[in-house]
């Protein structure tokens, strides 16, 4: 499967793409086509076990690696989960499902991918003849920072890089960053808002002098943003997985149209299911939830998409984001695959802030996607009614998605059987969702966190309750345009 890219250009072999994570020119890689999925994958056989799974979703994707390649990897992919079947789905009610994704080591859904990453860049560096080492940038909301740091970990090789917008992160989440063990990480925070983050690290990978820089000091760019394709496509997967589990379980027949419901940010996570759907899977509507930061509600509306707005620091701030960095990859499918045309909506992007579809497009649009977006006291009260009524804890970036969920069906928009991906774990926003059931916030996230586990009666999750005795490994701030020299300054000699 050649990956070609959304704003035109060079052709590449799935293993290019993954190491390059983003083109030249600014876009992003696509499979030249989205593959169908063969009819024993619909659904999966019950007993399946979660790495097969992925390892058959995976071959469909890069066919440039063996099926001992990809069986190798995803075997080693989801040692470090605390849950035998890896993406567990629950049932509250009859029409709902969640599929949790959060029981990896950082307690977040990017481990889904991030600890799959570093092994296919490995891979794919040995099938590119690379033999420089792969310095990874990344910028982070919160949670990729710590999936990043913890796939990539000593693994030869490779460096580690992540920036995080300062003051933008949870405590706990920047306590688990700046803790991060390994002789190959490097964990900086940058003065700005997550999008100064992620624009900083683009305009490194395009900037010609940092580059040759780096490659003097024998380094070569990747990138682990969920832009990278290496990071979609394990995340395509667990909606393959879902999709069996529901049908083994009795929620749906097999070929039964559902919904998806999914908690959005940069558009990576519901970007899966759309390519799952395209493949196969029997998802009728995609819910795009968000938070007060709506500009995706927005654009699913009107067609418009206008990033001039303010930006909302929520209780949900993996979500707060106003540049969706993988929606150009559904703007290439919706514009039928025009690189032009994509182009064309991303300079407007770049020099007015805002896109605007045609008719055409934003019929395709409204066709497969629905845009509903809570606040943080919608995400609050949601969070303490689920957990009233059905003894279920919901972590706020979930929650926002449960509530854009109620809300679609108080309107019809959600008629069918729906899954709602679940992305974090509660605990690991313990102190919002200790506020929502009622319980009083300190100054200590951790304690609060503890207070929570007491509470409900639920485990407090092992990387947290070791958080506690960590020692801070990492303290560098910097401003946007010093991001760079940063990195520069922090290889070894
Ligand atoms: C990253 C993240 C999201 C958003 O996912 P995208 O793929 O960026 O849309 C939602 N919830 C949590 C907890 C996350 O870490």
């Amino acid at each position: 499967m050649p990956y070609i890219c959304t704003r035109g250009g060079e052709t590449l072999t799935a293993s290019q793409a993954i190491l390059k994570g983003l083109a030249g020119n600014g876009g992003l890689y696509v499979p030249c086509s989205i593959p169908r999925a063969a009819d024993d994958m619909l659904p999966f056989a019950p007993d399946l076990p979660y790495a097969q799974r992925a390892a058959r979703v995976l071959s469909c994707f890069l066919d440039d690696f063996s099926a001992e390649e990809i069986g190798s990897i995803c075997a080693d992919s989801y040692g470090r989960f605390d849950d035998a079947r890896i993406a567990p789905v629950r049932s509250p009610d009859e029409s709902t499902a969640v599929l949790e994704l959060f029981h990896g080591p950082t307690l977040a859904f990017k481990d889904m991918a991030l600890q799959m990453l570093p092994r296919l860049t490995v891979f794919s560096a040995k099938k590119c003849g690379e033999t420089r080492r792969v310095c990874i940038l990344t910028a982070t909301s919160g949670d990729t920072g710590k999936a990043a740091l913890e796939g990539f970990e000593d693994v030869p090789g490779t460096r580690c890089t992540v920036f995080y917008p300062l003051d933008g992160v949870s405590r706990l989440q920047e306590k688990q960053m700046v803790t991060s063990g390994g002789n190959n990480t490097q964990v900086v925070a940058v003065r700005g808002n997550f999008d100064d983050a992620q624009t900083g690290v683009k305009r490194l990978f395009n900037d010609a002098d940092f580059v040759r820089a780096m490659n003097e000091r024998g380094c070569v760019l990747s990138s682990a943003n969920s832009i990278n394709i290496g990071r979609l496509v394990p995340q395509v997967a667990y909606y393959f997985s879902a999709y069996a589990d529901l049908c083994a379980g009795g929620m749906l027949k097999k070929g039964e149209m559902f919904d998806a419901c999914v908690p959005t940010g940069n558009f990576g996570d519901i970007l899966a299911a759309y390519y799952a759907r395209r493949m196969g899977v029997p998802i009728a509507r995609l819910i795009c939830a968000s938070n007060r930061n709506d500009v995706l509600t927005e654009f699913m509306h009107t067609g418009v998409y206008n990033a001039n707005r303010p930006f909302h620091k929520t209780i949900s701030p993996s979500m707060d984001i106003l540049i969706s960095s993988n929606l150009e990859r559904l703007l290439f499918e919706l514009c039928g695959r025009d690189a032009k045309r994509v182009s064309a909506m991303m300079q407007s992007l770049k020099e007015t802030g805002a896109f605007r579809l045609n008719a055409d497009e934003l019929a395709a649009l409204q066709k497969d996607f629905a845009g509903v977006s809570a606040d943080d006291n919608e995400t609050r009260d949601e969070i303490a009614l689920v957990w009233r009524e059905k003894h279920y804890l919901l972590d706020p970036h979930t929650a926002v998605a449960m509530r854009a969920l109620r809300k679609a069906r108080a309107e019809e928009q959600a008629v069918r059987k729906t899954l709602v991906v679940s992305t974090a774990s509660p605990f690991k926003f313990a102190q919002d969702v200790g506020e929502a059931v009622g319980l009083s916030r300190t100054e200590d996230a951790l304690r609060d966190a503890e207070t929570l586990s007491a509470f409900t009666g639920l485990p407090l999750p092992g990387p947290l309750a070791r958080l506690r005795t960590a020692a801070v490994r990492h303290r560098a701030v910097c401003e946007p345009e010093q991001m760079g020299r940063e990195v520069l300054n922090g290889l070894p000699e």
